[in-house]
C-alpha cells in the first residue's frame, strides 16, 4: 500500500473512530482566505445580498446555507411550485428563505477546485463491498445523472459562457501501481454489474507522456469545470423570476445561531439570528461542513467531520497550446487541477491553474478544522512542489502562486452525504422531534457531482410534506445515502 494511503488510514481511524470527538463545528468564521471564485472582481454580485434593512420574520421553508446545496433546493422548490406540485396558496406565494451566514456562496462552493467530475466507475468495488452492487450502480450513477442534469439546465439556459462551463473530460493519473490495478478491478467490476461506460480511454505511461508530458499512467474519462459561485448565482436568480406563486428571499451575513420549537400556531419551527427570530414550516439543512453547529448530534466520528481543504492559483510556465486542456486529478485524489480558460485580454499570459490538495502530507489530514480564515503551510509546501513534480518542465519549480486559499469540506465515516429528514441516531427518531427539518451534507470533499441532486431529493420531500404526497425515491438515487437508510 503506497504511504499516503497508510498515512490516511491512519488518519481516517483516529478521526472516524474516536468516539471522544464529539464537540459540534464551530459556525463558519467570519474573515476566511480569499478565493480567486469568490474575490475576483465582479464575481459575487449577491454577496451580501439582504444583510441589512428589514428581516424575514416568516416563511414555509428556511434554507440554511447558500451553496450549491442551499441554492439548489430553492431552485428544485421553484420548479415544483412552476409545475403546480404544491397547491396554489390562497393570498400569498410560497415563501423560501435562504440564510446565510457570510457573503452569498462563500463556504466550501465559493472555494473549492471547480471540478464537476462524476467518478464514472472509480470506487466501483469500495461502494460495492458497503452496500451491495445494486446501490453501488445507483451511486456512481447519481453523479452521472447530477453533472448531466447541471450540464443541461446550463445549456438550456444560455449560461455556458457566464459559468466558464469547459467540457474537455478529465484524467486520472496512478502514481502508484496499486493505484492503477485498482482502478482496473473498479472498471472490470462495473462492467460486469453492467454498468454502460462510454469514452473511457486507458493510456500507458508512455502515451501520457507522449500526449501530456507526465510519466504516469492513467485514464481518461468525461468531465467538466466550471466557476461554482456563478452557476449558484445564476441557479438563485432563475430560481427568483420563477413563478409569481414562489418569494425567494435571501439573508446573506446572518447566521442562524439556534432552532427552537415556533411560538407560532401556524409554524414548527423558529429560527434564531442576531437580526430576530424567523418562524417557519420546514428546515433545510444545507451547512455541509458546519452542520453539527445547530444539530449537535450529529458532531464527530458518526456525523459530519469538517476538513480543511486548501487550493491555489499559479501559472504554468508555458504556453497555453503546450498544456492540457481536461481537469486532472492524482495520488488517490489527493490532488485535482485544470486550466482556467483564458480570461479576456490574459490570452498572451501563461495559463492559470487551480490546483487542490496536499492534505496528505499534514499529520492529522486537517480533519477537524472549521476554520477557513488560514492556510495550513504543511499543506501549501506540499501543493507548491506537486506540478514542477508530475510535468517537468511546464511549471517553475518554487514558483509562488497568485492565491492561496482554504474552505471547509464535509467528510462522513463512508464518504457519502446523509440525505433527508434530520435524524438523530443516537434515538432512532424519525419521527416528531426533528419533524418538518431536512438534510442535505457530507459530501466527503466531492460534492460537486452529487449535491445539486442531493437538494433535489429534500426539495421533493418537502414538496411531498406540504401537498400532503408521499415521497417515492427516484430510481436513480441511491436508498443508501437516505438518512432514514443510514439511520
Ligand atoms: C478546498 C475545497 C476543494 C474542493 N474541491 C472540489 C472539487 O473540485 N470537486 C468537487 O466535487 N467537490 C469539491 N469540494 C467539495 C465541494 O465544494 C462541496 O462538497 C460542495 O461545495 C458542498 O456544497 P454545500 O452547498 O453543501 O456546502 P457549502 O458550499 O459549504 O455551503 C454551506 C453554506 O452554509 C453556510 N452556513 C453554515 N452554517 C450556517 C449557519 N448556522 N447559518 C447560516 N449559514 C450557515 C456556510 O457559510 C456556507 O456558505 C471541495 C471543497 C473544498 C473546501
Amino acid at each position: 500500500m503506497p504511504t499516503s494511503a497508510v498515512l490516511q488510514l491512519n488518519a481516517s481511524k483516529v478521526a472516524f473512530e474516536d468516539p471522544s470527538r464529539t464537540r459540534p463545528s464551530s459556525l463558519p468564521v467570519p474573515d476566511p482566505t480569499r478565493s480567486f471564485w469568490i474575490d475576483s472582481p465582479g464575481a459575487n454580485p449577491l454577496a451580501g445580498e439582504g444583510s441589512d434593512g428589514a428581516f424575514t420574520a416568516d416563511a414555509d421553508v428556511c434554507v440554511i446555507g447558500s451553496g450549491i446545496t442551499g441554492v439548489s433546493a430553492a431552485y428544485h422548490l421553484s420548479l415544483a411550485v412552476e409545475r403546480g406540485d404544491i397547491p396554489r396558496l390562497a393570498d400569498r406565494p410560497l415563501r423560501v428563505v435562504i440564510l446565510e451566514a457570510r457573503d452569498f456562496c462563500s463556504g466550501a462552493t465559493g472555494r473549492n477546485g471547480g471540478h464537476l467530475t462524476p467518478m464514472v466507475f472509480l470506487d466501483f468495488c469500495a461502494y460495492q463491498s458497503k452496500y451491495g452492487t445494486e446501490q453501488a450502480i445507483r451511486s456512481l450513477g447519481l453523479e452521472n445523472h447530477n453533472a448531466a442534469e447541471m450540464v443541461k439546465l446550463i445549456r438550456s439556459e444560455g449560461w455556458t459562457e457566464a459559468v466558464d462551463l469547459v467540457e474537455n473530460g478529465h484524467t486520472t493519473l496512478f502514481f502508484t501501481p496499486s493505484e492503477f490495478t485498482g482502478a482496473k478491478a473498479d472498471f472490470a467490476a462495473a462492467q460486469k454489474a453492467g454498468m454502460i461506460l462510454p469514452g473511457v480511454r486507458w493510456l500507458t505511461k508512455e502515451e501520457t507522456y507522449a500526449k501530456y508530458g507526465s510519466e504516469y499512467p492513467s485514464v481518461e474519462l468525461g468531465g467538466f469545470n466550471l466557476w461554482p459561485l456563478k452557476f449558484v448565482t445564476q441557479m438563485y436568480q432563475l430560481a427568483k423570476a420563477k413563478a409569481d406563486n414562489f418569494e425567494l428571499i435571501l439573508h446573506t451575513r446572518t447566521p442562524a445561531t439556534s432552532i427552537s420549537r415556533s411560538a407560532s400556531p401556524s409554524r414548527r419551527w423558529a429560527i434564531h439570528t442576531h437580526r430576530g427570530v424567523l418562524d417557519c414550516s420546514h428546515v433545510i439543512h444545507a451547512t455541509n461542513a458546519y452542520a453539527s453547529h445547530l444539530l449537535p448530534h450529529m458532531a464527530g466520528p458518526t456525523g459530519i467531520v469538517p476538513t480543511r481543504g486548501q487550493v491555489m492559483a499559479l501559472r504554468a510556465s508555458v504556453p497555453r497550446d503546450e498544456l492540457f486542456k481536461c481537469s486532472w486529478d492524482g495520488n488517490e485524489g489527493f490532488e485535482y487541477w485544470f486550466p482556467r480558460p483564458a480570461a479576456v485580454g490574459d490570452e498572451a499570459k501563461s495559463p492559470l491553474i487551480i490546483l487542490g490538495g496536499g492534505r496528505e502530507d499534514d499529520p492529522d489530514f486537517e480533519y477537524y478544522q472549521a476554520d477557513d480564515s488560514a492556510v495550513n503551510p504543511i499543506v501549501g509546501r506540499s501543493l507548491r512542489r506537486f506540478l514542477p513534480g508530475v510535468f517537468p518542465g511546464k511549471f517553475e519549480k518554487d514558483g509562488e502562486p497568485e492565491l492561496e486559499w482554504t474552505g471547509i469540506m464535509a467528510f462522513t465515516k463512508l464518504k457519502d452525504p446523509f440525505v433527508g429528514p434530520v435524524v438523530d441516531r443516537s434515538e432512532l427518531a424519525v419521527g416528531e422531534k426533528f419533524k418538518g427539518q431536512y438534510i442535505s451534507a457530507g459530501y466527503s470533499g466531492h460534492g460537486m457531482p452529487r449535491a445539486f441532486s442531493c437538494a433535489a431529493i429534500v426539495a421533493g420531500m418537502v414538496v411531498a410534506d406540504i401537498s400532503g404526497s408521499r415521497w417515492e425515491v427516484p430510481e436513480w438515487f441511491p436508498e443508501a445515502f437516505l438518512t432514514t437508510t443510514s439511520a
